[in-house]
């Protein structure tokens, strides 16, 4: 069971003749199984929250615990998905997948068996050896969130991942994700602007506030 704690977490921007506070005082506690769906309109600094549970930004001040540790940038216990794929295009879509293994020093054989496993899970097992350009749109974002998986990280951090998506598309890789955290039982934080779509997917719902979140 994990556990992720964020007590009066604040983030102030640097900017030309003093800070921004983009964040002021967030408290949130989420526990694995939850499907928190952080909704607010855009600036209202949904990105600026995820960008400090993924590890890119040091919070201005506040606590930020996942399992009792603070987090101090990237690591395994933490999945990003993009709203674009940001994938790797000069590696094959299993490659991409077991990045983050191979740069954890797995061996090539036991990568190969966990990224085929969450390719499974994605429906893209038969696509492994393809180039990253020969899927489309959809597909490249279920490679996106396969990758994120392959590392079994604790917590699945989403940046709008279906917003360059088409509304067909869009349906079917959000059905993928409840799919996915049915069965794995993860935490998931997941950040959108559509109202519909954080009503489809969330077990909880967080409406952030603008100016500051
Ligand atoms: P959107 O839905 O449009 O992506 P958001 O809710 O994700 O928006 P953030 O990108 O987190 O919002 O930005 C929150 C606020 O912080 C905005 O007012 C933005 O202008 C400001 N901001 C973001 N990054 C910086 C930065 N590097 N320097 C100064 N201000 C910033």
């Amino acid at each position: 069971m994990s556990h992720l704690s964020l007590k009066n977490l604040c983030v102030r921007y640097p900017v030309k003749g003093g800070s921004f506070t983009a964040l002021s005082n967030v408290n949130l506690e989420i526990e694995s199984g939850d499907f928190v769906v952080a909704l607010g309109a855009s600036g209202c600094g949904k990105t600026t929250l995820l960008s400090c549970l993924a590890g890119f930004l040091p919070p201005s001040s506040g606590e930020l615990k996942l399992d009792g540790h603070d987090i101090v940038g990237t690591g395994a216990d933490r999945g990003v998905v993009f709203q674009k794929h940001a994938l790797m295009p000069w590696i094959n879509v299993i490659d991409n997948v077991a990045l983050g293994l191979k740069m954890r020093g797995v061996s090539r054989a036991e990568r190969e068996v966990v990224a085929m496993e969450k390719l499974k899970l994605v429906g893209l097992e038969k696509h492994a050896r393809n180039a990253i350009y020969e899927l489309s749109g959809g597909m490249q974002q279920r490679v996106g969130i396969a990758r994120a998986l392959a590392n079994d990280p604790a917590l699945l951090l989403m940046d709008e991942p279906m917003g360059a998506l088409d509304a067909f598309t869009r349906e079917s890789v959000q059905e993928l994700l409840i799919d996915v955290w049915k069965r794995s039982n993860k935490m998931i934080f997941f950040i959108t602007h559509s109202v519909e779509e954080a009503l489809f997917l969330a077990s909880r719902l967080v409406i952030m506030s603008p100016s500051p979140g």
